[in-house]
This record gives structure tokens, C-alpha cells and sequence, in this order.
């Protein structure tokens, strides 16, 4: 099994049942299947074969479900780009990653005006028909150099209208390399094969019990494997019906939920801390929502508490990654939810504690997590000494530092990047976050580790403060009664927001490039 053939067994089953609603329109599941067939059939007539690259740079729309299923069904791997990246990161990637197609944006045609001469790979430039295509189609496109490798969204669906034979998928071929944020050295492609993402969505839908009743709003960015997986993949395998965001708000939130009586929401905890914060957020808007998802940062036990008490839903926290398709554990729905806690190892899914050497620590020592199972990535593309540096003996080694109660509850401390190490102790920038968001006046905040002349690093603090009616000192102070006198912040300086990526994670090394530089 897989995505493309689970969706076609959904389709059949729930014909007329909506699978997607956006911006006004619907689209039931016969009409989904359609298009994703019509879209696959229609690659194939350009020339794409199996084992071709397809990259989809796009934000949230039905364009990029029926491309991502249509491609899949056709075998040609789909590498989904963030479309606010740079031409240099884009540039990138596509070279990288020996792309021939693009799906995008007419928005975004002078970017591949510009980048033509240096793309030689490319061959096609499939863009789809937003309303904004209509606005500028006085603009004469045929003058542009890329106008030969154009081709409308509509035209591919054209092209395919008559249907066809497709090639079969094997469980081990790749379905979408996703290039991961990087954090150190150039962007590394996950090659996700198709069981990873077939395995993952089905175990995650499982495990979260979605089911055809399901509304599901979908407003992380559909390029991110946690809406790919969470809010995308998993919901289309049971019937369940999406809420399409092209962009969040907490105001778009409250109106589909009230609307469409929504029932699952995913988030990063950003997002949640915007939807407290709304001054118009009405708890009574949220009353058909049966589950909230929290997962790709580490959600402060405060906010997770203020967000239940006033909304009256439970917030699950998730942990995943690129690599892991992304879930590897969850917070169960029917035994108790540990706040803090990124809950237990999925179904299918092994996770476990390691020292230096690779050796299992007992439950209560912090160590880096290692995950195994049938969702962990064939490898990075191109890459065999970085795969082979993260995947040893079958183990996916995250980076991350956990530990795992007697419960099989699994607690992430940090990434092993971002730890602190004041005068030989260690500070988890986590936990010295988790202080400060107990503070009232605290809105957002970010710890990291700055060169410090006498102890190697010392705790630097960013914070964005409600309002203004706390000083450093006050706070500073605030942390000595919480914390052991080495985890306490030397400095703490405010600023109107942190720095975020598109997910909404909080970019701490953002930050420390910012005090290094200065
Ligand atoms: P990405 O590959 O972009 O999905 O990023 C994966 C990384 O996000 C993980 O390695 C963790 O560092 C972080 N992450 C994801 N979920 C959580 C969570 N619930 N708590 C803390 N960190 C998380």
C-alpha cells in the first residue's frame, strides 16, 4: 500500500463526502481522485517518468494536494520547497536535488526568469492558475525566456484528462525528498520512501483516531513534514475532510472552526500562544474541536495549561522530524497526558535513551534520542557520509537530548546543539524558558549560550514582554527563585519578536549569530 493507492480505496469509499474546503469551494473525494489521477496522467503525456524530480514551491492550496498525489501516482518524487525562500536557497535545493519540474506560483515566474540560464535541468515550469494569473495576464509572458517550459495547472490537468496506465510503486522508492532547515552546513535532502509516509500517516491517524468524522484544519505549511503527515496525509487515509489555510491567523482559526465545526487542530506552540494571546478568541468558537496537536518545538507546560483552561481542549504533545516522516511519539488520547512530555513511542515505532557510546541509559538520565521503525528515512540524497553518520545500525540518531520516565513517557531537554555549558554544568535552554514563561509579563522567549570570558559560555536571555511593566532585574531576580544559580540568565534583553522560521519555531541560533556579531 501506499499514499496514492489508499487515497484511490478512501475516494471510493466516501465518493461524495468533502475532502478538502477552501477559500469557499469544495471538492468532494470522487472529485479529488479525479484530479489527482487527471494531474499524474498529464505529467506522463509532458514526459516525466518514474524516478523523475518535481519540485512544488507553493503555500497552502488544493494545487498542492493534487500535485503531491498526482506525482506520487505517476512515480515522480516531489521535493516541496518553501516559497519564501530566497533564489539562492531555491536555486539550491533545485540543483541539488536534479529537479526537471516545477509547480508554482505565477507570482513566481521572474524568480525563474532570473535563475533560466542557470537551471539547465529544468525543462518544465508548471504554474497554476491563481487568481492573481488573471490580474497580470495583460503582462506578456511570451516575451520571457522561460515561456517554452511554461505550462498552465489547467493544461496538465488537460493533458491527462483521458487517464491512464501508471507505473507501480515499490515501497522502497522515494516519494518526496524534503530539504531540511540545515542548521549547520547546507540544506540535506530526507529521502522519504513511500512506505515511510504511508506507514506514518496510517499510525498517526490510528494513534490520534481519525476517522471520517473528521474536520481537520490544516494551517501549518503544507512543505513542512508535519502537515504533510499530521494535517494532510493522515486525514485524506480516513475520509476526513481538510480545512485548507493559505495562511494562519488567529482570526481565520476561530472563523473556520465555528464555521465548519472543526474537530483537530495542529500547531506549533507559537501558534497556540497567538491564539491566547487573540483578544477576540471566543472559547465558544472552539467547542466542536475534539483534539489539539502540538508538536515541531517543545510546547511550555505554561502555555499548554492557559491555552486548556480557557478553551477547554486538550492540547496532545507530538515530537517528530524530517526523518522520521516525521512522528515518532505522541501523547496518548486514552491514558493519562503528561504535560511537558512529548508522550510515548507510537505504534510501530521504537524510541530509546543513548550515552556516547550508543548504549541504552536507564529511564531519568538524559541522553540523545535514537528512533527505529518503519518511518525513518532510506537516507539524505546524494549524501552517504551524512546518512551514514545518522543512521548507525539501523537507528536514526535526532540529535536531540531526552529522557524517558518509568512510564515510557519521553521528555526532550534539548537539542544537543543548543546546550549550554557554564563552567562545566549543564544549562538546557529549555528549562530556563519554561521559568520564564510562568512569569505573567513573559510573551515569547529564547535562551541560548554566549562566550563568556570567565565560565566558556553564560545564559543570554531574549524576551518579548506583554507589556512593558517588568524590568531585567525583576526578572532576573524572578529566575534566581526558580532556578539554581548557574541556569540564571547574566542578561536578558527585550525586543519587539523573536525570530521565527515559517513553521514558527523560534530561531535561537538566529539570535546568537546576532550577539556574535556584535
Ligand atoms: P524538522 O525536521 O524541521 O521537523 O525539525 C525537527 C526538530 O524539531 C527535532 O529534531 C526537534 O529538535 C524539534 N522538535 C520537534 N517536535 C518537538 C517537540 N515536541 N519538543 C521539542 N522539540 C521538538
Amino acid at each position: 500500500m501506499n499514499l496514492s493507492s489508499q487515497l484511490t480505496q478512501t475516494a471510493a469509499q466516501y465518493q461524495s463526502k468533502p475532502a478538502y474546503y477552501f477559500e469557499g469551494q469544495t471538492a468532494t473525494y470522487g472529485e479529488l481522485e479525479g484530479a489527482v489521477t487527471q494531474f499524474a496522467a498529464g505529467l506522463k503525456e509532458l514526459g516525466l517518468k518514474k524516478g523523475d524530480h518535481a519540485a512544488l514551491i507553493l503555500g497552502n492550496s488544493p494545487y498542492f494536494v493534487i500535485s503531491l498525489y498526482g506525482a506520487m501516482r505517476a512515480g515522480v518524487t516531489i521535493i516541496p520547497i518553501n516559497p519564501i525562500y530566497t533564489p539562492d536557497e531555491i536555486g539550491y535545493i533545485l540543483n541539488n536535488g536534479d529537479v526537471k519540474a516545477v509547480i508554482t506560483l505565477d507570482v513566481l515566474i521572474p524568480l525563474f526568469e532570473k535563475m533560466n540560464g542557470a537551471l539547465p535541468k529544468i525543462e518544465h515550469i508548471i504554474v497554476c492558475d491563481t487568481p492573481l494569473s488573471k490580474e497580470k495576464a495583460s503582462a506578456d509572458i511570451s516575451q520571457l525566456s522561460v515561456y517554452p517550459k511554461m505550462k498552465s495547472f489547467t493544461n496538465i490537468l488537460g493533458l491527462g484528462a483521458e487517464g491512464g496506465e501508471f507505473p507501480e510503486l515499490q515501497d522502497d522508492d522515494t516519494a518526496i525528498i524534503l530539504y531540511t532547515s540545515g542548521t549547520t552546513g547546507k540544506p540535506k535532502g530526507a529521502m522519504l520512501t513511500h512506505k515511510n509516509l504511508y506507514s506514518n500517516a496510517i499510525d498517526v491517524g490510528q494513534y490520534l483516531k481519525m476517522s471520517k468524522d473528521d474536520r481537520v484544519i490544516a494551517a501549518l505549511p503544507m512543505f513542512h513534514v508535519f502537515c504533510l503527515t499530521v494535517s494532510l496525509n493522515a486525514p485524506l487515509m480516513t475520509g476526513a475532510s481538510l480545512l485548507i489555510v493559505p495562511k494562519f491567523s488567529p482570526a481565520e482559526i476561530f472563523r473556520l472552526s465555528k464555521e465548519y465545526e472543526a474537530t483537530v487542530f495542529a500547531g506549533v506552540p507559537t501558534m497556540y500562544n497567538f491564539l491566547l494571546q487573540y483578544p477576540d478568541g471566543n472559547p465558544e468558537d472552539f467547542t466542536s474541536l475534539r483534539l489539539c496537536i502540538s508538536g515541531g518545538a517543545s510546547m511550555p507546560v505554561a502555555l499548554l495549561k492557559g491555552f486548556e483552561q480557557k478553551f477547554k481542549v486538550v492540547i496532545s504533545e507530538g515530537y517528530g522530524l524530517s526523518e522520521a516522516s516525521p512522528v515518532t511519539c505522541f501523547n496518548p488520547l486514552d491514558s493519562p497526558r503528561k504535560p511537558g512530555s512529548i508522550g510515548k513511542s507510537i505504534v510501530n515505532v521504537e524510541n530509546k535513551i543513548v550515552n556516547e557510546l550508543g548504549d541504552e541509559l536507564p529511564p531519568g538520565e538524559v541522553g540523545e534520542l535514537i528512533v527505529r521503525g518503519p518511518n525513518v528515512m532510506a537516507g539524505y540524497y546524494k549524501m552517504p557520509e551524512e546518512t551514514d553518520h545518522t543512521i548507525r545500525n539501523g537507528w536514526l540518531y535526532t540529535g536531540d537530548l531526552a529522557k524517558v520516565d518509568d512510564e515510557g513517557y519521553f521528555y526532550i531537554v534539548d537539542r544537543k546543539k543548543d546546550l549550554v555549558i557554564v563552567g562545566g554544568y549543564n544549562v538546557y535552554p529549555r528549562e530556563v524558558e519554561e521559568v520564564l514563561y510562568n512569569h505573567p509579563q513573559i510573551l515569547e522567549a529564547a535562551v541560548l549560550g554566549v562566550p563568556d570570558p570567565n565560565f566558556g559560555e553564560a545564559v543570554k536571555c531574549f524576551a518579548v514582554l506583554k507589556d512593558k511593566a517588568v524590568t531585567e532585574e525583576e526578572l532576573i531576580q524572578y529566575c534566581r527563585e526558580h532556578l539554581a544559580k548557574y541556569k540564571v540568565p547574566g542578561s536578558i534583553e527585550f525586543l519587539e519578536e523573536l525570530p521565527k522560521n515559517t513553521t514558527g519555531k523560534i530561531l535561537r541560533r538566529a539570535l546568537k549569530q546576532q550577539v556574535l556579531q556584535n
